[in-house]
């Protein structure tokens, strides 16, 4: 009997916490850049990995012979740029399999719930945004509010920094790169085309959110110590081709003009990510030193 209404008890629980979640409403914030909405033509990158994010909010797609992989969904309004950009490429929205972010905050979250829906694909996600990302952005410790900024999304499995993400005959080892929020991180991975092969770095690059002092945030008492060991990490990593979650991040509009031939090469760039990281540690310096 005891355990019967222990049982029903977890079950009544169970239910109204499902509930609330998706009784919720979701409220994403109105005022973002135009870039953000703003369709744009979609892409080969190099090998098997595509662009097909919007005019600023990266997505990639990684093809396999068992399925693909989509990083990053943009905003809500993103599914049907993403969609549309999937099928023009010829390939089709319901052969992904695998879906991951490269960080918890509306802009790349914002329609993974609708598309997870869709695809039945398994959400891979590192474990340190796991709990945000199924609230929807509300516990997050810059932006958190009273409401979701994004459909919650349930993670399939749960990523520590290394662990390797298998598909068909590829292979992405996601790098921890904390700081942004409390599970950014990065990948990377090889791709060949008939000439070359190369080690591609889809970063998360550790831009400051909060306008807080990094001593006055009590839900992230280690905020500092993981903006510090991220930019120590990602100065030390080599690779071919670099990308992240945005696109003006990586100046992908200096580098590529739309209906351009395919490329890889215009995305080697060492200097620029060295200088763009320089740039983040200046930014990390003065910030804690704020008063
Ligand atoms: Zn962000």
């Amino acid at each position: 009997m005891r355990n019967i209404q222990k049982t029903a008890l977890i079950l009544i629980g169970l239910s109204l916490f499902n509930f609330q979640l998706f009784a919720q409403k979701v409220i994403e914030p109105k005022d973002t850049p135009a870039e953000w909405s703003k369709p744009y033509k979609p892409f080969r990158i190099a090998g098997n990995l595509y662009y097909v994010g919007t005019y600023d909010l990266a997505c990639y797609l990684i093809t396999t012979d068992k399925g693909n992989i989509l990083i990053n969904t943009g905003l809500a309004n993103s599914y049907a740029i993403i969609s549309s950009n999937i099928k023009q490429l010829g390939f089709k929205v319901s052969d992904i399999k695998i879906l991951l972010t490269t960080q918890a905050h509306y802009d790349h979250l914002g329609a993974m719930a609708d598309f997870q829906q869709l695809t039945h694909a398994s959400v891979m996600m590192d474990k340190e945004d796991v709990t945000v990302a199924i609230d929807g952005g509300s516990s997050d410790y810059a932006l958190g509010g009273k409401e979701p900024s994004y459909k919650p999304v349930k993670t399939n499995r749960l990523l520590s920094d290394g662990d390797l993400i298998s598909l068909g005959n590829m292979k992405l080892k996601m790098l921890h790169h904390p700081g942004h929020t409390k599970g950014s991180c990065s990948y990377i991975f090889e791709v060949k085309d008939k000439n070359k092969a190369y080690k591609v770095l889809i970063a998360n690059m550790p831009s400051i959110v909060t306008d807080k002092k990094f001593s006055e945030i009590p839900a992230y008492p280690k905020i500092e110590e993981d903006y510090r060991s991220t930019l120590q990490k990602m100065k030390s990593l080599s690779f071919d081709i670099w990308l992240s979650s945005h696109a003006s991040q990586f100046d992908l509009h200096k580098k590529h003009q739309e209906n351009a031939a395919y490329n890889p090469e215009a995305f080697v760039d060492r200097k620029g990510y060295d200088e763009a990281l320089n740039k983040l540690s200046a930014d990390f310096s003065k910030k804690i030193k704020q008063k």
